[in-house]
C-alpha cells in the first residue's frame, strides 16, 4: 500500500558517458536533439563514443535530419511527406505497381530506411537504464516526424564480466499511403521488415510473411517483422552468444506522459511481446520470460497494441487479441537480483529504482 515517493527525476543512470540525464532528455525539442547529435560527433570522447564510429555517426545524423519533418528526404515526394527513405517508382504509371519504392540505407550491415530506426544508438555501456532510454527514444521519434510508431522496444544482452549490448527499435511507422493506390506501399514496407528476420531458422520454424495470426485495427493481418522488437531482436538475439542472457522490453507510445514522468508512469507504458515476437524469440534461442516482468500492467496483455499501423485512425484502440503467456517472472534487476551479483552489478553502483507500488509482496 505504501508507494515509494516518486519524483520527476528518478535515479536512473546517466547515458553517454554520464553526459545525458535520460529523464530530462525525454522532453528535449527537435532542435535540442539535433544539437546533441552534432555535439556527439564533435566531441566523441566526451560522450564515450569510439572514434572509429564517428564517420558512420555523421552519415547517420545526416540521414536522420534528412528524414525528420521538413527535411529534404522527408519532403522528397511532397504529396506524401514521410519519414521513409524512398523514391518514386519509375513504373508507377502501371496501376499494378507501387507508387513508391524503398531507398535503402545500410548501417552495421543491415538495411534501414526509416529515421526512427536510425535514431537507435548502436552500443552503450550502461546497465539498468533501458526503460528511461526507450522512453526517451519513443518520445524523440515523435519529435523527429509525425506518424511516430505506436510501440518502441529495447533488447539487451548481458554476460558476466562483459559490457552489455543493446539495440533500440520501433514498430513500423512514419509512412503515408499514396492515395487511390491501395496498400501496396505498406505491403512493401511490411515485406522489407519481414525480410529482416528471415533466415534458415525462421524458415524451418514455418514462419512466413503470411503465417501471422495477429490482426490490427480494421482486421488487417499484421505480419511478422512489423513489431518494435524487429531490429533489436535481429541485432541482439539472433546471433547471441550462448553465454549471454537476452532481455527485452516494449512500451506503448499512447501511454507516454506528455512532458516529465516518474518511474511508476514509466512502468505503466510497458507491454508484453505479442505472439509473433514470442515465436521469433523462441526460434532464435531466447527465453520469452526474459521479455516479461510483472511490472507490466495487466491491461497491456493485448497483442500488438496496434503495432500494425502508424496511420492515425479514428480510434487507436487495441486489436482485442489476447495473448496467453507461458510464465510471469520478475526480471532480475540490480536491486533485487541475488543470484548473479557480478553480471548485473558490473559497472556502476545500482541505482535505487523506486518499486512499482501496486502491492506485489
Ligand atoms: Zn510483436
Amino acid at each position: 500500500m505504501s508507494t515509494a515517493p516518486m519524483t520527476s527525476s528518478a535515479p536512473y543512470l546517466r547515458a553517454y558517458n554520464g553526459q545525458v540525464n535520460l529523464a530530462k532528455a525525454y522532453s528535449w525539442s527537435l532542435t535540442r536533439i539535433q544539437i546533441f547529435m552534432i555535439e556527439v560527433i564533435d566531441k566523441p570522447s566526451t560522450y564515450g563514443v569510439g572514434r572509429h564510429v564517428v564517420s558512420e555517426l555523421k552519415r547517420l545524423r545526416t540521414d536522420i535530419v534528412d528524414l525528420s519533418e521538413n527535411g529534404g528526404g522527408y519532403q522528397s515526394e511532397p504529396s506524401y511527406p514521410q519519414a521513409i527513405s524512398r523514391i518514386v517508382n519509375p513504373a508507377a504509371a502501371n496501376e499494378d505497381e507501387s507508387y513508391l519504392l524503398l531507398d535503402i540505407m545500410t548501417y552495421g550491415g543491415l538495411p534501414y530506411w526509416n529515421s526512427f530506426d536510425l535514431l537507435a544508438p548502436e552500443s552503450a555501456t550502461q546497465d539498468n537504464f533501458y526503460l528511461p532510454l526507450t522512453l526517451m527514444y519513443s518520445n524523440w521519434c515523435g519529435k523527429i516526424a509525425p506518424m511516430a510508431p505506436w510501440v518502441s522496444s529495447c533488447v539487451w544482452a548481458e554476460e558476466k564480466g562483459k559490457q552489455s549490448r543493446f539495440h533500440l527499435g520501433a514498430s513500423l511507422g512514419g509512412y503515408r499511403n499514396p492515395e487511390n493506390r491501395g496498400n501496396r506501399w505498406v505491403k512493401i514496407l511490411q515485406r522489407a521488415r519481414f525480410n529482416l528476420i528471415r533466415d534458415q531458422r525462421i524458415d524451418t520454424a514455418g514462419i512466413t510473411f503470411e503465417s501471422t495470426n495477429i490482426k490490427g485495427r480494421g482486421g488487417n493481418a499484421i505480419p511478422f517483422g512489423n513489431c518494435a522488437e524487429t531490429y533489436p531482436l535481429v541485432n541482439i538475439l539472433r546471433n547471441h552468444d550462448p553465454s549471454e542472457e537476452v532481455y527485452g522490453l516494449a512500451l506503448m507510445r499512447r501511454k507516454l506522459p506528455e512532458h516529465a514522468y516518474n518511474h511508476l508512469q514509466a512502468l505503466n507504458t510497458l507491454m508484453k511481446p505479442c505472439i509473433n515476437c514470442q515465436e521469433v524469440i523462441t526460434t532464435w534461442g531466447g527465453k520469452v520470460e526474459k521479455f516479461i516482468t510483472d511490472d507490466i500492467p495487466d491491461s497491456s496483455s493485448i497483442a500488438s497494441e496496434a503495432q500494425g499501423s502508424a496511420t492515425p485512425g479514428p480510434s487507436p484502440g487495441p486489436s482485442g487479441l489476447k495473448v496467453t503467456l507461458p510464465i510471469h517472472t520478475k526480471r532480475p534487476s540490480p536491486a533485487d537480483d541475488t543470484t548473479e551479483p557480478a553480471a548485473k552489478r558490473a559497472k556502476k553502483r545500482a541505482p535505487q529504482i523506486p518499486k512499482n507500488g501496486k502491492g506485489k509482496e
